[in-house]
């Protein structure tokens, strides 16, 4: 079993956007500026969008960070996103989801200038990645790709079985799995929650992406004897050992699954820091983009 280790390769790929930040700045040119937007305080949301933040300020970028209470009306959340589609010093920005139910992602989604939309949700850029055309793809599968093109994972003919079928990670994972490129060249099965047998499905799978959000869902007696396993859940399990009072738990039952792998992820420290490197990877793309 190899460890799929996406926090050292995310470290490797923050090294190799510090160095073009580096050649980008020692040409006079201008270094990119990812801004965030979080509405409210949720706690995970917090976390995500301080690591964002953190993360910029590792690679050389500049980054702004937009809080909102979780009382703002639509209408000025809509107002916040126009600035930051028509400022020119903002390369990227994203929208931290959940966001509280009197607004409505979708609008929020398409308010975004598909130019700027590092996050990659716009009917635009998803219509691109379909296509295959250059574009903004959605951080998460990104990343899982990112990881199997450089631990080398071989996937051309193999039998994928992505688990979960949300906008940003389960249909973009099955939809790049199965295009005609490297990673990819898979044969894709995508189910759900309303498939019958998935048992027997995930069994036959050579490659298994497991997105769903039930901690532990994927057990040992699911999985093939030398499957490669990628983990995305992440979900906070209440741990009163912790000081934090909880613990994070992936879908995949690692310690039971992982003697039967030839490649998986951990959680944390797999899915989640190449989630985070991705994100970074389309700013400088969308900095480099805008001042051609
Ligand atoms: P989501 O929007 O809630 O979608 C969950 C998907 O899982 C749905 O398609 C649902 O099926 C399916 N599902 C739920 N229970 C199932 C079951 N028992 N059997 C089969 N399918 C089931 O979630 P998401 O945004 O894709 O996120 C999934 C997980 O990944 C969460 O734990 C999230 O925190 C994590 N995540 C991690 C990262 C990262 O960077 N590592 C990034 C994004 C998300 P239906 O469509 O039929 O309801």
């Amino acid at each position: 079993m190899q460890l799929l280790d996406g926090k050292a390769t995310s470290e490797q790929i923050k090294a190799e956007i510090a160095d073009q930040v580096a050649l980008i700045k020692a040409s006079g040119g201008k270094v990119p500026h990812l801004a965030a937007i979080l509405v409210g305080n949720d706690g995970a949301s917090e976390t995500y969008v301080n690591s964002k933040v953190l993360d910029c300020a590792q690679v050389g970028f500049e980054s702004t960070l937009i809080r909102l209470e979780a009382s703002v009306s639509e209408a000025e959340l809509l107002a916040r996103i126009d600035q930051l589609n028509k400022d020119p010093q903002i390369d990227g920005f994203i929208v931290q989801v959940p966001l509280p139910r009197h607004i409505d992602e979708i609008k929020v989604t398409l308010a975004i200038d598909p130019a700027k939309d590092v996050d990659g949700f716009s009917p635009t850029n998803v219509g691109k990645m379909t296509l295959g055309l250059p574009t903004f793809i959605s951080a998460t599968p990104n990343g899982v790709m990112e990881l199997l093109r450089r631990y080398k994972v071989d996937t051309a003919g193999k039998h994928c079985v992505v688990v979960g079928r949300s906008n940003i990670v389960g249909t973009p994972m099955a939809l790049l799995m199965s295009r005609n490129t490297n990673p990819g060249n898979a044969t894709v099965t995508l189910v759900h929650s309303r498939t019958q047998n998935i048992a027997q499905i995930c069994r036959s799978a050579d490659i298994l992406i497991v997105a769903i959000g039930r901690p532990h869902f994927l057990t040992a007696d699911m999985v093939k004897e030398g499957a490669v396993v990628i983990d995305v859940g992440i979900t906070r399990v209440p741990d009163d050992s912790r000081a934090s009072g909880f613990r994070l738990a992936g879908d995949v039952d690692f310690e039971a699954v992982k003697h039967k792998c030839s490649f998986i992820t951990p959680v944390p420290g797999g899915v989640g820091p190449m989630t985070r490197a991705s994100l970074l990877q389309n700013t400088l793309k969308a900095q480099l983009l805008r001042a051609r």
